[in-house]
């Protein structure tokens, strides 16, 4: 018996070394957590039941995964801890009972949202933002400075000039996290397996444009502070230092307030902008918190109560390939309904061949699926013991589901792709892509007007959709005359477009929103980007060397020349048609530099032309109302922004007049 436990305990602990590697030092983690936790408590209570075998490289021991070499070190003043975990009401009562055990007096606790980031430290020196670094070991940790600068929310210089270390969660918003996922499965990279390795992977990056163009975020929740006496006097001290701090935080009287305030948020989890995987409750006092102490790995005087994983079991039916603009090939998992964390889900991305066959999944297997991010559903694992004998490993599809043509794996690509420029699929998903909302914004052109264009022979690139005609539209199979002249007018506004529409449109590899628009932003004409040295391109906020190269490759087609020529006779707008930086510093506008918040439904504009144009004027569009807020632009039912705004005295604009302004700037 001794021998089979001293085993055991040596098998998890490299099992969980393992999985620590994965999780910290790759940012890829090969267990799901509940997994990982699971196997953790067996260690931790085997552990504790046979002290003798305790060692101090057991994973019990230790905070966190191990320095990355490429990085600058940074010692921690004071070690930055993990925490205690609960996963019942039951264990949250052990805990409040140790508490009061220990303190011998009623105790009060603070619950915060357990945000799935990574704990990140930042050092300001007279107020000025000079260091920023990763957890680490606890001990040592990775200078992460420069990249720590590229996030808006945090402030490079506090309110007042303190001296201060703050610690916090630096997280990515679920709806980054779905829009880079969406990007990198479309370049045929692998993606993310949830917003904290996302946001981790993010981070640890040495190019801090990497990290610029990732939408961070950081919410603050410890420090160091004068004069601060519990939880909550310092979350508002923080906040008055300008720090960013969460909203969603109580202070409870008792152990069972604590309680509602869980069964609360895991109501209210999957409409967090954020994804939590529980909620941190901490004493709040900070003497008491004193008299409590530390283990050597966390404090005692906190618990992290994790939300069990929202999960559900279902078979494969078959699994789907669909083609992308980009010519990569996307498998999807089709699946028995099956209901979870708010709806029924029956697809569920596989993302790419390679997680197939390290997954092994097969058709009639039974898996588990969860919500990354708490909205996509994925396949988490197949459920092995109820494999059918008869099962085969899955065959990869060796050629195109469109054009038949062989599939090529890209070296260095997770993904499968069609390179056959020529495959009806590909174009037709280049034409979505280019009167999409971001891009051209034209409407009225869906799918199966597209393809029914495509099937005519009326259109065989994006440029050959400023040719057509009302009569070419009403041949068409159920076109009606109000919808031919709808899409035809949309058609032709789109070649007012500014440029920056223009480029998202053309969906240039690694091109996204964002580059577009710093790159018409820098570049004015076209032309002028064309004609650009990949060391100009390369130079440009959100760029670097891999977009500037593939900005290049793609000019550099004779097919794209081609191209750019017909969108030119099409007169097709090739300039940028917002204010440039510099012309940006120096005209003023009613919106420079003025903060501005949308609320409420416009009428004319969309909200995304709204913010586009606002900014282009020199504004700057934030989703809350606070003190900082300059104007509000109320449209129809506007609710509680309109009535805050109304509050704190803030100018408020309706639709007519922002749209007066935008036109008398020729918007
Ligand atoms: P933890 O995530 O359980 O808790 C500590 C961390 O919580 C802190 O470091 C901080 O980053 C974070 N946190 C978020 N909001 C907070 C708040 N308001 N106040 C304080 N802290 C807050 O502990 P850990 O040591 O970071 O990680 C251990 C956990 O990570 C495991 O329980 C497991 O779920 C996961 N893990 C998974 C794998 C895997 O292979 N899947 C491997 C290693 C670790």
């Amino acid at each position: 018996m001794p021998q089979q436990i001293k085993q055991r305990i040596h098998e998890l602990k490299e099992l969980l070394q393992n999985y620590n590697y994965a999780y910290y030092v790759l940012d890829n983690p090969s267990v799901p957590d509940e997994t990982y936790d699971r196997l953790y408590r067996e260690l931790e209570q085997l552990e504790q039941d046979y002290p003798h075998y305790l060692t101090l490289d057991s994973p019990t021991q230790k905070v966190g995964g191990q320095v990355l070499e490429s990085f600058t070190k940074v010692q921690h003043d004071s070690p930055m801890l993990s925490l205690g975990n609960a996963f019942s009401y039951e264990e949250l009562q052990e805990f409040d009972k140790r508490m009061k055990e220990l303190c011998q007096e009623d105790i009060r606790y603070t619950c915060e949202l357990k945000i799935d980031g990574l704990a990140v430290s930042l050092k300001y020196q007279d107020g000025i933002l000079v260091q920023g670094a990763t957890r680490g070991d606890g001990i040592t940790g990775e200078d992460i400075t420069h990249n720590i600068k590229t996030i808006s929310s945090i402030p490079l210089r506090l309110q007042t000039p303190l001296t201060l270390e703050a610690r916090g969660e630096c997280f990515m918003p679920k709806q980054a996290f779905l829009d880079l996922n969406g990007q990198r499965e479309e370049q045929g990279e692998a993606v993310f397996a949830n917003p904290r390795n996302a946001a981790a992977g993010s981070l640890r990056q040495l190019d801090s444009k990497i990290a610029a163009s990732r939408q961070l975020d950081m919410f603050l929740y410890a420090g160091q502070m004068d004069n601060v006496t519990s939880q909550v006097e310092l979350l508002n001290a923080l906040k008055q230092a300008g720090l960013k701090t969460n909203q969603e935080t109580k202070l409870c009287q008792n152990i069972d307030e604590v309680w509602n305030f869980i069964e609360d948020m895991m109501q209210k989890r999957s409409n967090l902008a954020y994804d939590i995987d529980g909620v941190v409750v901490k004493v709040n006092d900070f003497n008491q918190r004193e008299r409590i102490g530390f283990t050597n790995k966390a404090p005692k005087w906190a618990i992290a109560y994790k939300f069990p994983a929202e999960e559900a079991t279902t078979v494969v039916l078959d699994i789907e390939w669909t083609l992308g603009r980009t010519g990569v090939v996307t498998p999807t998992a089709i699946m028995e309904p099956v209901f979870i964390a708010g709806s029924t889900v029956q697809r569920a991305s596989l993302h790419n061949v390679d997680l197939i066959l390290e997954k092994d999944i097969r058709i009639g297997d039974t898996v588990i699926i969860h919500k990354a991010g708490d909205i996509i559903p994925e396949v988490k694992l197949v459920d092995l013991n109820k494999r059918p004998t008869d099962s085969q490993p899955y065959s990869i599809p060796t050629h195109c589901p469109e054009c038949h043509s062989h599939l090529v794996h890209l070296q260095d690509e997770v993904a499968l792709r069609c390179i056959n420029p020529h495959c009806s699929a590909q174009i037709r998903a280049s034409l979505a892509h280019f009167v999409s909302r971001q891009a051209m914004n034209i409407t009225g052109l869906g799918d199966k007007v597209s393809a029914k264009l495509f099937d005519a022979q009326l259109v065989q690139d994006v440029a050959d959709l400023y040719t057509l005609t009302y009569d070419d539209l009403i041949g068409l199979d159920k076109i009606k005359d109000k919808s031919a002249n709808k899409l035809l007018e949309s058609i032709h506004a789109s070649k007012k477009n500014s440029l920056e529409r223009l480029l998202f449109g053309l969906g240039i590899r690694h091109v996204g929103v964002k580059q577009a628009s710093e790159l018409a932003k820098h570049f004015e004409q076209l032309e002028h980007l064309v004609s650009a040295t990949q060391e100009e391109l390369a130079k440009i906020e959100g760029v670097g060397v891999v977009v500037a190269e593939s900005i290049q490759n793609y000019f550099d087609l004779p097919e794209v020349k081609r191209l750019l020529d017909k969108l030119k006779q099409a007169q097709v707008n090739f300039t940028y048609l917002g204010l440039s930086k510099e012309n940006l510093d120096q005209k003023q506008t009613v919106f420079s530099g003025k903060t501005i918040v949308l609320t409420g439904k416009l009428e004319y504009l969309n909200r995304d032309q709204a913010i586009e144009y606002i900014t282009n004027l020199g504004g700057k569009v934030t989703n809350s109302v606070s003190s900082k807020t300059d104007l509000v632009i109320a449209g129809e039912q506007a609710g509680s922004k309109l009535e805050k705004a109304q509050r704190l005295n803030i100018d408020i604009w309706d639709e007519a007049k922002l749209k007066e302004i935008l036109e008398q700037n020729n918007m």
